[in-house]
């Protein structure tokens, strides 16, 4: 049997030693096996420091970025949080620990289900999940104090920066296309927004629409 606990330990340590210092933070990705969310062909990469591929042209996020991003967005249980880009919903998993609810929305049908089937399995309640255009947001949810964008844009979406509550803030990968990219922290004053540059990062780009998925292959 695939014996993951000494890759497991030894991707905490290095989150650690990479300044993921928040011990929520840590207990909430060492509770959280990755492996659920991952293709089973790559099951025994699960613990590895990397984005591997889930389908669909689509990525697990690297668990450090997983680590650095849910660091930066200061959770404790009152607070609520929109993710744009569920995925493999590994991510959603770590916030649902450090926050109130989490609503994630996603454009791919079929991520989307895989992702809802792990939540399931890991008895995470308060996730609220929707297939939809991330561009959009969630309306009737709106203001949001938190917004967690997992996929690189050209720019912050106007709805988004819409739908985020005065006081509140937005972690976004700004930047080109299959290119370096930073992580934004877009806050929200009364008076206007104001942003800061985190950390350079490649993230997969946020598409327009929801997506047209290809049935599965057929049975034989
Ligand atoms: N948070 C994920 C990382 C997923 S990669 C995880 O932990 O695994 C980014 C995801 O964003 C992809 O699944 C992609 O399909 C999705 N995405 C891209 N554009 C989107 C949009 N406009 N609306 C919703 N999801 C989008």
């Amino acid at each position: 049997m695939l014996d993951l606990e000494p890759a497991r330990i030894k991707l905490i340590m290095e989150l650690r030693r990479q300044g993921v210092s928040n011990r929520a933070v840590l207990t909430a990705i060492e509770r959280t096996p990755r492996e659920i969310f991952m293709p089973e062909a790559l099951r025994e990469r699960s613990y590895e420091n990397i984005a591997l591929p889930i389908g669909r042209g689509q990525t697990i996020s690297q668990p450090y970025i997983v680590g650095f991003m849910s660091q930066e967005l200061k959770l404790n249980k009152r607070i609520v949080v929109l993710e744009i880009g569920t995925g493999s919903g590994y991510q959603a998993a770590v916030l649902a620990q450090l926050c109130r609810r989490v609503y994630t929305i996603e454009r791919h049908r079929s991520l989307l289900q895989k992702a809802e089937t792990c939540f399931e399995e890991l008895g995470l309640h308060t996730i609220s999940t929707r297939l939809g255009d991330g561009y959009k947001g969630w309306p009737e949810q709106a203001p949001f104090q938190r917004i967690l964008v997992t996929a690189a844009a050209s720019e912050p979406p106007p709805l988004l920066l819409e739908q985020l509550a005065v006081g509140g803030f937005m972690l976004i990968p700004v930047g080109p296309t299959w290119d370096t990219q930073n992580i934004v922290r877009i806050t929200r004053s009364e008076s206007g927004y104001d942003s800061q540059e985190l950390l350079p990062v490649r993230f997969v780009p946020m598409v327009h629409g929801i997506a047209v998925d290809s049935p599965p292959a057929p049975q034989r």
